[in-house]
């Protein structure tokens, strides 16, 4: 059994930067996917922008190829593109420029008083331009939204221009700040796992939780980006949202209801809670490594230096770190967070690591008592295992194994798990922001993140080295052995 999709309202869905590697990977396909499964109206539309001079026959041709691809041999979502593309419309604006703007505001408006999305799917730098347009060319009414990508500024100052202009020409509510590890499935299943059993909560604290683990690899390197995440590095490209907001949806406390704020007051209070980390601690607490050549999955694979074509950047692409919540859940609770490029597999995953049982009844002979393990895969296949300890089975002595109880949806339900994006895309369709990140939130995280940037600045030292392929710099592994503890590791 699968939830039901209910059906949208209609809408205008203009997604500013349309001929990008986002538009075409990510939000158009996932838009077929919504579109496939009834969940757009026949009357919504979406219009790509750019300043590239095209016809609308023209943009639905190169869409049409990009998501032919994506299709595959998916028959029932090749059989629903060409309705979807008649659905496309182009326009060539640039966001700079004050040219063509009017002729684009009048053709929204023509379609009257309806629900409309802008998508800023462009660099941050336009940010600024293209939410002065739209308020000057007042766009910006109540059935309006608009949705930004990380990254929201590179410091909690750059931010804060940022967050200024979009919230000089929308409010608050009308502003989604996506963060697309937050409508994975298995992030949402963490709310109804915490909140919809009681079997977790009681347990969910420092009396009963030793650790938290949260990891998010790639084996990927630089691919296109070289540009930007070279100025930008592991800290803010993953940490400060990503592995930052799983934190939060980990350690927060019960919202009184499912409801946006409700949710994000609590996701704020841990934000605030977590403890800085000072320039004299910054050494034994944080790890920022950077890979050399090496293998990933049997390829030979250049160092980030080679692939970047400079030889003096000191830009991380790893980073480990141990981070305190200073509140009564979690007060002594390290949360080990570690994220990385060209690492040895592409996996997400939160491991909730709990305490050793107090005293063991059985002999020596029937093995060690491991502590019991939940642990929440956010990719490649999302799902959940809980590591428990059972009896070996089989006559014999009473021997003890650590096994996972496995439950990976697309197993359990066989179906095919939305995107991220496509429900995120719906929910801002919507207007329900639950999933999406608030202002305070967003300047919080760099409140906390900083401070680490400032330490590892003046620290002036080099980024620990670690071969393509492998977990990142051995100061990792010691990060978390120091404190008698290891990094995860799925044996089953
Ligand atoms: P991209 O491939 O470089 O695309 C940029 C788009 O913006 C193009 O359509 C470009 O078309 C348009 N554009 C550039 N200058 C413009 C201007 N002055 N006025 C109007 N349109 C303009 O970038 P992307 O990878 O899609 O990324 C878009 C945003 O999403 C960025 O903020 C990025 O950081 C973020 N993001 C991307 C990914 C990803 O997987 N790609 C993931 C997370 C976040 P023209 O040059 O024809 O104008």
């Amino acid at each position: 059994m699968t939830a039901k999709t209910l059906p949208v309202d209609p809408f205008d869905l203009v997604i500013f930067g349309g001929t990008g590697d986002l538009a075409l990977r990510k939000l158009l396909p996932g838009l077929l996917r919504r579109y496939a499964d009834g969940q757009i109206r026949e009357d919504s539309r979406i219009i790509g922008v750019a300043r590239d001079k095209q016809t609308d026959a023209d943009y639905r041709a190169k869409v049409g190829e990009a998501l032919q691809r994506v299709a595959g041999n998916d028959e029932a979502l090749k059989a629903k593109l060409p309705a979807f593309l008649d659905k496309l419309g182009y326009h060539a604006l640039d966001a700079t420029k004050d040219e063509g703007w009017e002729e684009f505001a009048a053709a929204l408006k023509a379609q009257g008083d309806r629900i409309r999305v802008f998508y800023l799917s462009t660099s941050p730098s336009l940010f600024v331009n293209l939410c002065d347009r739209l308020r000057a060319h007042g766009l910006n009414g109540g059935q309006s939204r608009v949705v930004i990508e990380k990254p929201i500024g590179h410091d909690l100052a750059s931010a804060t221009v940022i967050n200024d202009a979009v919230g000089s020409a929308f409010a608050e509510s009308q502003i989604f700040r996506i963060d697309h590890y937050l409508g994975k499935e298995t992030v949402q299943n963490l709310l109804a796992l915490r909140f919809a059993n009681i079997l977790f909560e009681p347990l969910w604290n420092a009396n009963h939780i030793d650790h938290v683990q949260i990891t998010v690899a790639e084996t990927v390197g630089l691919e296109k980006r070289a540009t930007y995440y070279d100025t930008s590095g592991a800290l803010r490209d993953m940490v400060q949202n990503h592995l930052l907001q799983l934190l939060c949806m980990v350690a927060m406390e019960p919202p009184a209801a499912l409801e946006a704020d409700a949710v994000r007051d609590e996701k704020l209070k841990v934000l605030r809670s977590l403890r800085p980390i000072t320039a004299d601690e910054i050494s034994h607490m944080t790890v920022r490594g950077q890979y050399r050549a090496g293998a990933v999955n049997g390829m030979a694979v250049p160092g980030y230096l080679d692939e970047l074509g400079r030889e003096d950047s000191r830009t991380e692409t790893f980073v480990a770190l141990k981070a305190e919540v200073d509140n009564w859940r979690w007060a002594g609770v390290p949360f080990y967070l570690r994220t990385g490029k060209r690492l040895p597999e592409r996996v997400s995953e939160i491991v909730i690591a709990f305490k050793q049982i107090p005293h063991s009844i059985f002999e020596h002979g029937a093995g060690p008592v491991m502590g019991n393990k939940l642990v929440l895969r956010l990719q490649p296949d999302e799902g959940v295992k809980l590591w428990l300890m059972i009896k070996d089975p089989g006559p014999g002595g009473l021997r003890l194994q650590h096994v996972p109880l496995d439950m990976s949806f697309a197993e359990a339900f066989g179906v095919h798990q939305p995107e991220a994006y496509e429900r995120l895309l719906m929910d801002v369709v919507r207007g329900n922001p639950t999933l999406f990140m608030r202002r305070d939130e967003v300047e919080a995280a760099w409140k906390w993140i900083d401070p680490i940037l400032g330490a590892w600045e003046n620290q002036r030292e080099t980024p620990k080295p670690y071969t393509a392929g492998s977990w990142g710099p051995s100061a990792a592994v010691a990060l978390v052995e120091r404190d008698g503890r290891t990094w995860h590791e799925d044996t089953v």
